[in-house]
């Protein structure tokens, strides 16, 4: 089935499904996990959107490509044009949703690629590479330095964290990347995991929380 945005009550969002640009390194504990620098100014990279799948009733993983790690991240759904560095009501006012999201990783790959100083896509960028959650509705968030996300795979807390974490905050990064690439209606934000990142296996069970305000189960199949 083709993913489509949704809201909680499953109400369909009419955007297209656009491109996911991301963050690493957001969070200083998980740049450190991963023995990399915590950087100095934002790392961007972007997923296509040909690599989302919904997260609901569960999604597969590749099995023979290495490790596959889980990153749980706050994802945000932009709904209106930006470009050009917009100011920050600008980009309060393109949020339509949040939702917890799984940015996978085939590691293995990643530190290849890391090490050889080329582009990170084949680990980042692969079929079934982005698991996003249905969205609350934007204005459903007061407040964007208080956003928690946690990640509990078979019964065992694996990463609880909060924008208040983030080296770069939501809005100073969307105005970031919409001064690289214009954002359109449909593109998903995703805004950086933080430390406990680690492999998925089949079978695991997942729940994945956008902490306060909505609450998934799911698997890896
Ligand atoms: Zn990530």
């Amino acid at each position: 089935m083709s993913y489509q945005h949704q809201y909680i009550d499953g109400t369909r969002i009419h955007f297209p499904l656009g491109k996911v640009v991301c963050i690493g390194r957001n969070y200083a504990e998980h740049a450190k996990e991963l023995n990399n620098p915590v950087p100095t100014e934002p790392l961007l990279f972007i997923k296509p959107g040909s690599c989302v799948v919904g997260l609901d009733g569960g999604f597969s993983i590749p099995d023979d490509r290495g490790s596959v790690h889980y990153e749980a991240e706050i994802a945000v759904l932009i709904g209106k044009p930006l470009s050009r560095t917009p100011n920050e009501e600008e980009v309060l006012d393109a949020i339509s949703g949040f939702a917890p999201a799984l940015d996978l990783t085939l590691r293995d790959v990643q530190s290849k690629l890391k090490d050889k100083g080329h582009p990170w896509e084949i680990a980042k960028s692969f079929d079934g590479a982005c698991v996003l959650a249905p969205f609350v509705p934007g204005d459903t968030v007061a407040d964007l330095t208080a956003i928690g996300i946690r990640l509990t795979i078979n019964g065992e807390v694996r990463q609880d964290g909060s924008s208040a974490e983030m080296i770069f905050p939501i809005v100073p990064v969307i105005q970031e990347m919409a001064g690289h690439f214009n954002l359109q209606p449909g593109d998903v934000i995703l805004t950086g995991t933080p430390a406990g990142v680690g492999p998925l296996n089949k079978g695991d069970e997942l729940v994945l929380d956008l902490v306060g305000h909505s609450s998934f189960a799911s698997r890896v199949l």
